[in-house]
């Protein structure tokens, strides 16, 4: 586990190998774990939170993909009482439903969907407010994936939205050198005008799914916006 500075606002990253990403946001109440990386990375996000003294109070999922929700059970099962929450859409694909509803692109869900047993506590949409953290609508990588904007500091925590690894891209496009985020996608263009929305949220830092924290994103993101990837 890596554990990289944290954000003026105290949100830290937990990287099981470096690769996939978990964070802990500050509340008044305690922690914030938004995604829970695979079964194996529940015991060291649970430990992480005890180096800061805190408790995890909530836990808020920004996909269904499996690196972003297997550690749930795990972890709902160490925590006992704690929040859980997803977006209304891939709330469904949490539960094993993989249909899509006729307004949407009628492309293939891609990527490992297994699902938890774990059912959400809440179900978030566009704007609504989780502690310090706005959720902000990122379709595209799956039909409802949220990315959360710290608004005590500007970091943005994208989900798949963009990774970092190697470079800065976004899931439209498989990247050469980490192509697993853009393989996983299901809708290519609608992923590409997701990116281009949180670009206009002008971020201070960037906190992805996959790949290091990256501060002062915002050349780096337009970059991979205007090469659609
Ligand atoms: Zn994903």
């Amino acid at each position: 586990m890596s554990n990289s500075a944290p954000s003026p606002a105290g949100i830290v990253r937990v990287s099981l190998w470096g690769a996939v990403n978990a964070y802990l946001v500050p509340e008044d109440d305690g922690l914030t774990l938004v995604d829970t990386t695979m079964k194996a990375g529940a015991a060291r996000l649970v430990a992480a939170s005890e180096q800061l003294g805190q408790p995890i109070r909530r836990v808020v999922l920004t996909h269904a993909h499996d690196d972003h929700v297997g550690g749930l059970d795990a972890l709902v099962e160490r925590l006992g009482d704690v929040e859980v929450l997803i977006s209304t859409r891939d709330a469904r694909l949490l539960a094993g439903d993989r249909t899509l509803d006729p307004d949407e692109p009628q492309s293939k869900l891609r990527g490992g969907l297994h699902g938890a047993k774990t059912a959400p506590t809440r179900t978030l949409e566009h704007g609504d407010r989780v502690g310090s953290l706005r959720a902000v609508a990122a379709p595209g990588h799956t039909p409802g994936q949220l990315a959360f904007l710290g608004e005590r500091d500007g970091t943005l925590l994208c989900g798949d939205a963009y990774a970092t690894m190697f470079t800065v891209a976004t899931c439209a496009r498989a990247a050469k050198r980490f192509p697993l985020p853009g393989l996983a996608t299901w809708h290519k263009p609608t992923a590409l005008e997701s990116a281009r929305a949180l670009l206009a949220l002008a971020p201070e830092r960037l906190a992805p799914g996959h790949g290091p924290v990256v501060e002062g994103p915002v050349a780096a993101m337009e970059h991979a916006v205007a090469r659609g990837c």
